[in-house]
């Protein structure tokens, strides 16, 4: 009877008085010993929910991949079942000659027997590189939902842990669960996180990717391609993976998908705009051509967020209207219309985005402006939009020289109406852009007749901050100077075309100032009637507002 009372349970029952009047009737109807097994499984009660609680912690702490490897090293690839993959090649638009290149997995995926009697290899490792949201992980999702064979996926940034070891378990784990599931393909997006060239590291962690990396070349040289298992991997940076992963036998197709052009852009948005009420009016192309540099993700994001602007709207359908303010959105962040700003800011500013809207129409070669707002936005007081005519490939001198003076077009018009001691801070980010530009058109494009077509800088990766910067050569100080002068002359020049333009033009910039100030955006057509000093027309549907 004396164990009760040492019991921990029987301390939580404040009265021990009844307690042993209970346990003396007790005593008498049930045996001793189940009450005895009881307690000393209520006794060791405490210490299994702390064991239970010590484990959760760990699995949930950054600690747990040191010292729990062994149990976490589970791999992290998600399994997207045959049937649950709805998409299909009709899906992926834009990239015709990439989803023709993939498009023979298929076959090897659905009957890997027929190849495998012929002796012949499938491939095993598929290389997708191209910028973000150009559709790489859709592309392999429809080879899978075409094919009806399991998908797994996992982000290179999954296998990099704090702890060595655990990244090379995870890849070992992944590969034995997919072999179970062959036919089917592994999806490793983000390659590039574990890839990376190896030794050329200088962050941290470099031993664990490094084994991470090893760990997966092994798996891929130790499976036979005839065994169904497929790794696509993406990336938007081929540039900096380890050659090995690059090698005969690994990743040796690389199919690279490109921003879409603009037909794709259309193809894309038809996609997109098929699974939202769209009224009649609108015309894809029409904004497909107003999207260069747009990826689909993007261009998927601009349908999203016309529908849901056509909802708050209480619309039925998605018009153009709200297909080109979602354009406008995307490009230059939302509005802030609730910011105070005095009218002489305004002003000012309206003057500044002139100066760029004029300058940019008047230099050769210069991209259309297509539009001129001073409506306060995410990134920007006032934003001047220009937009290609077509896809852009390659640039030439007069259209970079004309980029630059067109940048300098805003700090200029300020400087001219009020003045040098009163410009202000705004042209920064146009100072650097135009910077930038001479300077590369100097020391990496040739562009300079004294210094010749000679690269003069070299890009370094960048490791520790994922990017690349370019560093001037070793060269003697001769060089250098020169190299300065031929920058400072090119900028100063344009500096002089653009400052010309806008004296002659005096008249223009004032009667664009007054036109922002009063519709606060103008677009093309109203810029063509300031440029050929007509009367400014009114904006589309102005006097509904
Ligand atoms: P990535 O993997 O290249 O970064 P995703 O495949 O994740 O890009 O694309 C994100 C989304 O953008 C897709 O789910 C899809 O809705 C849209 N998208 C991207 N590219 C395309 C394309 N080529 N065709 C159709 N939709 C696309
Ligand atoms: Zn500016």
């Amino acid at each position: 009877m004396t164990q009760y009372i040492t019991n921990m349970f029987v301390y939580n029952i404040k009265s021990l008085d009844v307690l042993f009047t209970k346990d003396i009737i007790i005593t008498n109807t049930i045996p001793v010993k189940q009450n005895f097994l009881v307690s000393i499984f209520l006794s060791w009660l405490p210490f299994f929910l702390l064991i239970v609680l010590f484990f959760c912690f760990l699995k949930y702490s950054q600690i747990s991949n040191g010292i729990g490897s062994l149990f976490f090293g589970k791999s992290k690839a998600k399994m997207l079942s045959d049937n649950s993959i709805k998409i299909t090649f009709l899906d992926v638009a834009g990239c015709n000659e990439a989803k023709e290149d993939i498009s023979e997995l298929v076959e090897y995926l659905k009957e890997p027997q027929k190849f495998k009697k012929l002796g012949g290899k499938i491939p095993k490792g598929i290389l997708l590189v191209g910028p973000p949201g150009t559709g790489k992980t859709l592309l392999a999702k429809a080879v899978a939902g075409e094919a009806n064979v399991p998908f797994f996926t996992i982000s290179g940034s999954d296998f990099v842990e704090m702890f060595v070891g655990i990244g090379a378990a995870r890849v070992r784990d992944m590969f034995k669960n997919s072999r179970k599931h062959s036919p089917c393909i592994i999806f490793i997006d983000e390659i590039d996180a574990v890839g990376r060239k190896r030794g050329t590291g200088v962050s941290g962690g470099n031993e664990e990717r490094e084994q991470t990396l090893n760990q997966i070349l092994v798996e891929m040289d130790g499976f036979e391609g005839n065994e169904g298992v497929i790794i696509i991997a993406a990336t938007n940076r081929q540039d900096v993976l380890d050659p090995a992963l690059l090698r005969p036998g690994r990743f040796d197709r690389q199919i690279v998908i490109p921003l879409p052009d603009v037909v794709g852009r259309e193809e894309i948005l038809k996609i997109h705009m098929r699974k939202v009420a769209i009224s009649n009016d609108v015309v894809p192309m029409v904004i497909a051509r107003g999207t260069p540099g747009f990826s689909g993700a993007d261009l998927a994001n601009l349908v999203n967020e016309s529908a849901l602007l056509a909802a708050r709207c209480n619309k039925t359908t998605i018009s153009m209207i709200e297909l080109e303010k979602s354009k406008d959105k995307i490009l230059m962040g939302s509005e802030r219309r609730s910011m105070v700003m005095t009218e002489s800011h305004k002003e000012s500013i309206a003057y500044h985005e002139s100066g760029h809207a004029i300058v940019g129409r008047l230099v050769p070669d210069h991209d259309p402006v297509h539009k001129v707002t001073i409506i306060p936005r995410e990134k920007s007081l006032g934003v001047t939009v220009f937009l290609p005519k077509d896809d852009v490939f390659s640039l030439n001198r007069q259209t970079l020289e004309s980029q630059i003076s067109t940048l300098y077009g805003g700090r200029i018009a300020e400087e001219i109406i009020y003045g040098s001691n009163k410009i202000s801070t705004g042209a920064s980010h146009d100072i650097k852009v135009a910077t930038n530009l001479a300077r590369k058109m100097i020391t990496k494009w040739g562009f300079s007749d004294k210094l010749g077509p000679i690269l003069y800088t070299e890009e370094h990766q960048d490791f520790s901050l994922g990017n690349s910067v370019s560093k001037l050569k070793y060269f003697s100080d001769k060089t250098i100077r020169i190299i300065d002068k031929e920058i400072q002359l090119l900028v100063k020049e344009n500096y002089q075309r653009a400052k010309k333009i806008l004296h002659e033009n005096i008249d223009i910039l004032h009667a664009m100032k007054d036109a922002l100030m009063k519709y606060e955006t103008i677009n093309s057509s109203q810029i063509d009637d300031l440029m050929s000093r007509k009367l400014v027309r009114e904006p589309d549907g102005w006097n509904l507002r």
